[in-house]
C-alpha cells in the first residue's frame, strides 16, 4: 500500500515523498480514506503515530478537488479549523499543512496566543483556507470581531483529551456555536474516555470509528532503562551521561517548572548547553528554545509535560525522565517522543528512592518491567528515606491547581525487598497512597 492508492492529488503525493513517508502508518491507512469519503471521524491515536499527515492530507486534499463545490465570490472564507490545545502543536500542525500543502494553491494561518494579535488580525484580511489556532486567542479573534468561522466545511479537534484536561471544554462548545452546522467533524484523541465519548455523541454525525495501538502496546523500538540514583546526585549522573556518551539532541523532563530551569541552569553552569520550556516562558522563548532543539544546535531541553506535549522531533534519540511522572499515563506520552515512525531511540529514567511506586505504576500500565542499572560512582545510599514528593512548587503565590498538600504520611515507604540492581520497591500491597489527585505541577 503506497500514498498514490488513495487517489490523493498529485501535488499532495509528490509532497509527501519529497517528505520522505513511503508506506501510510495504520493511522493514515485508516483515517485517509474515511476524511476522503466526506463523513464525520473519531480517532484514537496519539502524538507519533502520524496522525498529523492522517486528516492533514486528505483535508487538503478534499479543499483542494474542484469537484467538491466552494464559494464562488468575494474573497474566499476560512474552509478548515484545527483546533489543537497548545502553542507547541499549533505551529508544528500548520507547518505540516504548509508543507504537504506546498504544491497546492491553499494558504494556511496559524492563530496562537502568547505573541502580538495585530499581524494575526492583518493576516486574516488576505486569503486564509486552512486555519490552525489554540482556542483561547481564537475566541479573542472573535470578540474583536476579526474572524468570520460561517464557511467553515471542515473542524478537526486535535488530542481533544488534552483540551479537556487543559480546561477548554468551554471555549469548545463557544467555538461550534459559531461553525456552520453542516460540516465535515474529525475527533482526535489520545484516549477514549467517557467524557471524549460524550463530546463525540454531541459533535459527530455516524462517525466512523478508528484506534490504533496505543505506543505502550507497541513501543518495542525505544529501549528503557532506570538507573537508580540519590535525589540530591541525580543532576550529577545527568551531566555524566550526557559527557559520557556524547548525547547530541536529549530533551528532558522534569516535574516542575521551577525544577525545569534550576537543571537548565546547573547543567549550562556544568558546560552543557540547555534551555527550559514551560508555561511560564514567553511564547517567542519557547518557540526559539525548540527551533534551536531542533535543528540540533541546542543539545538539551529541559521540559515539563505541558510544554512537550505535541513536540515532533523525528528520529529523537534520548528521552531523559529526570523525574518520574506523577500519572503513569505521562511515562507513554514522554516516551511517545523517541522512536518515533520507525527510527529507535532510548528513554532513560533516573529514579530516586521517593520515586519507586510511580515506578511501579508505570510498569503495571506498560506491562512490563523496566531494566534497571546502576552507574558506577552513582550508587543509592541505602540509609536514605523516601519523602514525599513535592507537586506544587511551580504552582506560583495563588498555588492554583498546581499545589496540592501532600498526604500525611511519607511517600515511600520501608522498602521491603531490594533489586540485585539496588533499586528497592515498597511491599506489595503496603504500597503508601501517593499524591495522585491530579496536581501534575506544570
Ligand atoms: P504525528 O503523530 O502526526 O505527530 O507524526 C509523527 C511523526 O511521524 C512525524 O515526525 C511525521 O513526520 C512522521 N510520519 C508521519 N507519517 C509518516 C509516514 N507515513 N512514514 C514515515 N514517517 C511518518
Amino acid at each position: 500500500m503506497s500514498f498514490a492508492n488513495f487517489g490523493l492529488s498529485d501535488e499532495i503525493i509528490r509532497a509527501v515523498t519529497e517528505r520522505g513517508y513511503t508506506v501510510p502508518t495504520p493511522i493514515q491507512l485508516q483515517a485517509i480514506p474515511a476524511v476522503l469519503a466526506g463523513g464525520d471521524l473519531l480517532a484514537g491515536a496519539q502524538t507519533g503515530t502520524g496522525k498529523t499527515a492522517g486528516f492533514t492530507l486528505p483535508i487538503l486534499h478534499r479543499l483542494s478537488d474542484k469537484s467538491i463545490k466552494g464559494p464562488s465570490s468575494g474573497r474566499p472564507p476560512i474552509r478548515a479549523l484545527i483546533l489543537v490545545p497548545t502553542r507547541e502543536l499549533a505551529a508544528q500542525v500548520e507547518e505540516s499543512v504548509r508543507d504537504y500543502g506546498k504544491y497546492l494553491k491553499l494558504s494556511s494561518m496559524i492563530m496562537i496566543g502568547g505573541v502580538n494579535i495585530n499581524p494575526q488580525i492583518t493576516r486574516l484580511k488576505s486569503r486564509v483556507d486552512i486555519l490552525v489556532a489554540t482556542p483561547g486567542r481564537l475566541l479573542d479573534h472573535v470578540q474583536q470581531k476579526t474572524l468570520d468561522l460561517s464557511h467553515v466545511e471542515i473542524l478537526v479537534l486535535d488530542e481533544a483529551d488534552r483540551m479537556l484536561d487543559m480546561g477548554f471544554i468551554r471555549d469548545i462548545r463557544k467555538i461550534l456555536a459559531l461553525l456552520p452546522k453542516q460540516r465535515q467533524n474529525l475527533l482526535f484523541s489520545a484516549t477514549l474516555s467517557d467524557e471524549i465519548q460524550i463530546l463525540a455523541d454531541n459533535l459527530l454525525n455516524k462517525p466512523v470509528m478508528i484506534e490504533v495501538a496505543r505506543r505502550n502496546a507497541t513501543a518495542d523500538k525505544v529501549t528503557h532503562v532506570v538507573h537508580p540514583v540519590d535525589r540530591e546526585r541525580k543532576r550529577d549522573l545527568l551531566a555524566h551521561l550526557i559527557k559520557q556518551h556524547r548525547w547530541q539532541q536529549v530533551l528532558v523532563f522534569t516535574r516542575t517548572k521551577h525544577g525545569a530551569n534550576k537543571l537548565a541552569e546547573y547543567l549550562i553552569a556544568s558546560g552543557i548547553p540547555s534551555l527550559a520550556i514551560h508555561g511560564n516562558k514567553s511564547q517567542a522563548a519557547r518557540t526559539r528554545a525548540l527551533a534551536e532543539f531542533k535543528t540540533g544546535s541546542l543539545p538539551v531541553l529541559v521540559a515539563t509535560d505541558i510544554a512537550a506535549r505535541g513536540i515532533d522531533i523525528s528520529e529523537l534519540p534520548h528521552v531523559v525522565n529526570f523525574e518520574l511522572p506523577n500519572v503513569a499515563e505521562d511515562y507513554v506520552h514522554r516516551i511517545g517522543r523517541t522512536a518515533r515512525a520507525g527510527a529507535e531511540g532510548d528513554a532513560v529514567s533516573l529514579v530516586c528512592v521517593d520515586e519507586l511506586k510511580l515506578l511501579t505504576d508505570i510498569e503495571r500500565l506498560i506491562k512490563r518491567d523496566l531494566p534497571s542499572r546502576v552507574i558506577a560512582g552513582f550508587e543509592p545510599d541505602p540509609r536514605i528515606k523516601a519523602e514525599p514528593i513535592i507537586n506544587g512548587r511551580s504552582g506560583g503565590p495563588r498555588g492554583m491547581t498546581h499545589a496540592r498538600s501532600q498526604p500525611s504520611g511519607r511517600t515511600g515507604a520501608k522498602p521491603a525487598a531490594r533489586r540485585p540492581t539496588g533499586i528497592a520497591r515498597p511491599a506489595a500491597g503496603r504500597a503508601p497512597a501517593q499524591n495522585r489527585s491530579g496536581g501534575r505541577g506544570r
